[in-house]
């Protein structure tokens, strides 16, 4: 914690010091152009300086080369999980030449604090109700890289990679491997990295950024996520890696349905991603998967070790791949267009964490339990729940059988009708086995007391 007060201290001292405007901009204006490492910094600081109350600047690690993987958080109570308030999250330019999610979480940053200045009921009423992280750089490094190429046109590959030459979205576990085994053999459907940190921390191939974020999904209860990416235009949805092997299969999750309404929830208000009529990026790109502007990650192509379906398999986030842009990294004069084709879609999607089924899961006593199982009949995918008791299970619209269960406790079932939104509260309150044995002996006694007396023993 030390650290980050006095990394923010820092970054602080320099801003204030500087002369003249820190990110071209005035503020409560939004900055529409590339923003270096420095400046990124530089720009982060700036909202956090202008909404200092709903946000907090803390980082998840370094890169390679030893930058930092920054976060701007937005909540009502920065720095804090609050009990019963889901937490959400946007990582940008993991490939470090896709840029344009970079620069579109900067701008959302700056967007949120000056529409919560200016009194915007609905954006203030999401931050009140959400923990948000805007990372907009998983590969700072990567970044730098393809942005010191001169002149406009830069090169499809050059700063992909992290500075090792790893690419991050095929260097996570691949969980799915494992999921589609447990699927034919039994075995557990989620939390499929449970006792496995350790193995985590000493594994060499992955990259620092990787395991930078790995503990990061892991440390908070994040129920909703997006990638943001660059190259094609489309919101592609788990899973990413095929069944079989093969480079194109539909490759649905236990909560394909879901999935396909959080991927629409994003095209939806993309007018570009949207078009039926949009042609593809290149002349001979493949998009006969794209529906709607949404796409399965393997019917399009097979991602193994890919961030996506890591958060799905390893935790209780639902993450989605945000195709942003058919150019990786387009003219600086181009990114306001952009924003203005992803902005409503940005906070749209922050909005769909409020969906499905949310509530606590407590003992007789009114005790949180930690680390109780949900699950919904007919969807093979349990979510566990957090520190206080609280789970958020998103769900579309439908009719469900939910239930609570945690070992030592009997199992509580209850039927939930789930509207498109908002997300119905479901409380469960768990008897312990414990519990049950003593009330039953006491039952038996009564019982048999009253028998005796009844026969004159
Ligand atoms: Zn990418």
């Amino acid at each position: 914690m030390n650290r980050f007060v006095s990394l923010v201290l820092l970054w602080t001292l320099a801003v204030l010091s500087a002369t003249g405007p820190v990110t071209g901009a005035e503020e409560g204006e939004i900055s529409f152009e590339y923003h270096r490492y420095e400046e990124l910094r530089k720009a982060l600081v700036s909202v956090w300086l202008q909404c200092p109350s709903i946000t907090r600047i803390y980082t998840v690690g370094e890169s390679f080369e030893g930058r930092e993987l920054l976060v701007l958080e937005m909540s009502d109570s920065p720095g804090t999980h609050e009990a019963g308030e889901p937490e959400f999250k946007y990582i940008g330019n993991m490939h470090g030449n896709e840029a344009v999610g970079r620069e579109l979480i900067v701008y959302l940053a700056q967007y949120l604090c000056n529409q919560y200045q200016q009194g915007n009921e609905s954006i203030i009423d999401l931050i009140h109700t959400t923990r948000i992280h805007l990372m907009p750089s998983m590969n700072p490094d990567g970044f730098e890289k393809a942005a010191s190429q001169s002149g406009e046109l830069k090169d499809w590959f050059v700063g992909r990679s992290n500075a090792q030459g790893v690419d991050l979205n095929r260097n996570f576990p691949d969980l799915d491997r494992i999921v589609y085994g447990n699927e034919k053999e039994g075995g557990a459907n989620n939390h499929l990295l449970n006792n496995m940190k350790k193995a985590v921390d000493e594994n060499t191939k992955l990259a620092p950024e990787t395991k930078a974020v790995i503990r990061w999904i892991m440390e908070i209860p994040f129920v909703l996520s997006a990638n943001l990416h660059g190259g094609d235009v489309v919101a592609n949805y788990p899973y990413d890696e095929t069944r079989s092997g093969s480079t194109h299969e539909y490759s649905a999750s236990p909560d394909d349905v879901t999935f396909k309404s959080l991927a629409k929830s994003y095209s939806q208000f993309n007018p570009v991603m949207s078009d039926p009529q949009r042609a593809p990026c290149r002349k001979n790109d493949d998009d006969t998967s794209f529906t709607e502007g949404i796409t399965n990650g393997g019917a399009w192509y097979s991602v193994p070790g890919g961030m996506q379906d890591f958060n799905y398999l390893s935790s209780n986030c639902f993450e989605i791949t945000l195709e942003l842009s058919c150019d990786k990294f387009p003219a600086e004069d181009t990114l306001k267009t952009y924003w203005e084709e992803n902005r409503n879609s940005l906070v749209n999607y922050i909005e769909q964490v409020h969906r499905g089924v949310k509530g606590f899961v407590r003992d007789l006593q009114g005790g949180a339990i930690f680390n109780a199982s949900i699950s919904v009949e007919g969807i093979d995918h349990d979510i566990t729940t957090a520190k206080d008791g609280d789970y958020w299970r998103l769900l579309a619209a439908g009719n469900y059988k939910v239930s609570a269960y945690a070992p030592g406790y009997l199992t509580v079932i209850k039927k939930v009708a789930v509207p498109y939104s908002p997300a119905i509260r479901v409380d469960f309150e768990l008897e312990s086995l414990v519990e049950r044995k003593e009330e039953e002996k006491e039952e038996l006694m009564d019982w048999w007391k009253m028998m005796s007396e009844t026969l004159n023993f």
